[in-house]
């Protein structure tokens, strides 16, 4: 018996996801990507002769089906994870590091978090008391992260040095846009489950070298290749074919449509006639990243750090990638990522000689990553569509559906394995 066809309409990780499940599973698949390259907006290209991320990305030692799907595709031995969470805190006064014991969730925390000297002892009882609050009780209301800070009673210092640094930048959302129920579920999955789930990790590996792996397990990848139009069956119970911007028509046994909002409402023109729900309540959000190569004052690992935080700084989190580089990230970015080059990398370099390590360092060159729909967020109400669409034979994949993750790569791959089955049971 011929294998069942299966379409896969982007290339992202939500894509490649559900094409490498299917492909094992032993349907034939074929992807359709609109770009060159692989990854979508977890990729990599060249910049001045160096290939660099679009934007840096990490991951946290809970993204279990990240993990699971790069050692699929066989590039397990080139991620990265912290031995156990650490993360240097750096303030106008100096530096606080947070680190975990070992010990189980939540104590592996709390000792560091005692000695956390960042935060003033009013502050670290009010911290402690919204975890223990984020940590007993159930859902939160409809309500925004700001909202469930204020009624927590957290300090100005509080949400400068504690709660702005670790949840912008883990949701690209101002805490005032930001879903409760997204940030308590990181908090709880990241810092109250696991003792080992906060650690942070990377690719050591330009990201688009993952979706090149992944995307060798697929029978067969069109790249520039854009899907302009789809083609349902007289009843549009099912859907028959996709047309390429070429003109070209495939027919396919099944399709997963792994798309952003504002690409999918593109192709499905009315998202209703799939019984999708609307597409317009999904908001982009930019992140800017900075990549700074500099000769250090002090060759070697003295004063060395993976990853810090910077407080009261439009550069959130600042990772080491090797000797003399340095990824600055800006996340929930409106207000920077309009801005030049130059006066990017002029404030990036201003802003991380606050770490020890880089006083006296000298800037040799940058580079600016800019992505104004790095992630997509919903309105604490909203409904967001799972695999399952109205035709039987098409599902739907993408950071942003409802996996009961915030868009991450984790969410992108959970999705894609969703939707994966759907395919296989629908
Ligand atoms: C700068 C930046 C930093 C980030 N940092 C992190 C991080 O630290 N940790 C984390 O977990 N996540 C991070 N993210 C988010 C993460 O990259 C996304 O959640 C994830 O990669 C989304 O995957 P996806 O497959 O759902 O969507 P996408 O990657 O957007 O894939 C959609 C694909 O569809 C293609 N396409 C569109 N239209 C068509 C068409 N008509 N025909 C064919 N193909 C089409 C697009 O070209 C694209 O490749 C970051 C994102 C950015 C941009």
């Amino acid at each position: 018996m011929a294998r069942r066809s299966v379409a896969v309409v982007g290339g992202g990780l939500a894509g490649l996801a559900a094409g490498l499940e299917l492909s094992e599973a032993g349907y034939e698949v074929e992807l359709f990507e609109r770009s060159r390259l692989l990854g979508g907006r977890a990729t990599s290209f060249e910049i001045d002769g160096v290939e660099v991320d679009n934007g840096q990305h990490v991951f946290l030692g809970c993204c279990s089906d990240f993990q699971s799907f790069v050692r699929r595709a066989g590039m397990g031995d080139r991620l990265w994870l912290q031995e156990r969470f650490q993360a240097l805190v750096v303030t106008r006064d100096g530096t606080s590091l947070l680190r975990a014991a070992r010990l189980p969730a939540p104590w592996h925390l709390v000792a560091s978090f005692v000695r956390f000297g960042a935060l003033g002892l009013r502050s670290k009882l009010g911290v402690a008391r919204a975890l223990a609050a984020a940590a007993r009780n159930g859902e939160a209301r409809n309500e925004t992260f700001a909202q469930w800070l204020r009624r927590r009673k957290q300090s100005d210092e509080a949400l400068r040095v504690f709660w702005t640094p670790f949840f912008v930048p883990a949701l690209n959302v101002p805490l005032e846009e930001m879903d409760a129920r997204e940030a308590l579920f990181t908090l709880r999955t990241a810092f109250l489950g696991d003792a080992d789930a906060a650690r942070f990790g990377f690719s050591t590996v330009p990201l688009a070298h993952i979706a090149e792996a992944a995307a060798a397990r697929l029978a067969s990848v069109h790249r520039a290749t854009s899907i302009a139009s789809l083609e349902t069956n007289a009843d549009a119970t099912h859907l028959e074919s996709l047309v390429t911007t070429s003109g070209q028509r495939r027919a396919f046994d099944a399709f997963v449509l792994a798309l952003t909002p504002p690409q999918l409402r593109r192709l499905l023109g009315d998202p209703a006639l799939y019984g999708v729900p609307p597409l317009e309540i999904f908001t982009p959000h930019p992140i800017v990243d900075v990549h700074l190569r500099y000769a250090p004052r002090h060759p070697g690992p003295g004063g060395l750090f993976d990853f810090a935080a910077l407080v009261d700084s439009p550069v959130q989190w600042v990772f080491r990638k090797g000797d003399g580089y340095l990824c600055c990230s800006m996340s929930a970015a409106d207000a920077y990522y309009r801005r030049s080059t130059d006066d990017l990398i002029r404030l990036a370099w201003d802003e991380v000689q606050a770490i020890p390590a880089m006083r006296g360092a000298r800037l040799e060159r940058g580079a600016v990553t800019r992505n104004p729909e790095a992630t997509f967020s919903a309105p604490p109400d909203a409904v967001r569509p799972g695999p399952e669409t109205a035709l039987a034979n098409v599902a739907l994949a993408g950071s942003w559906t409802r996996t009961g993750w915030p868009d991450t790569m984790e969410s992108a791959v959970r999705s894609g394995f969703a939707a994966a089955r759907r395919i296989m049971t629908g």
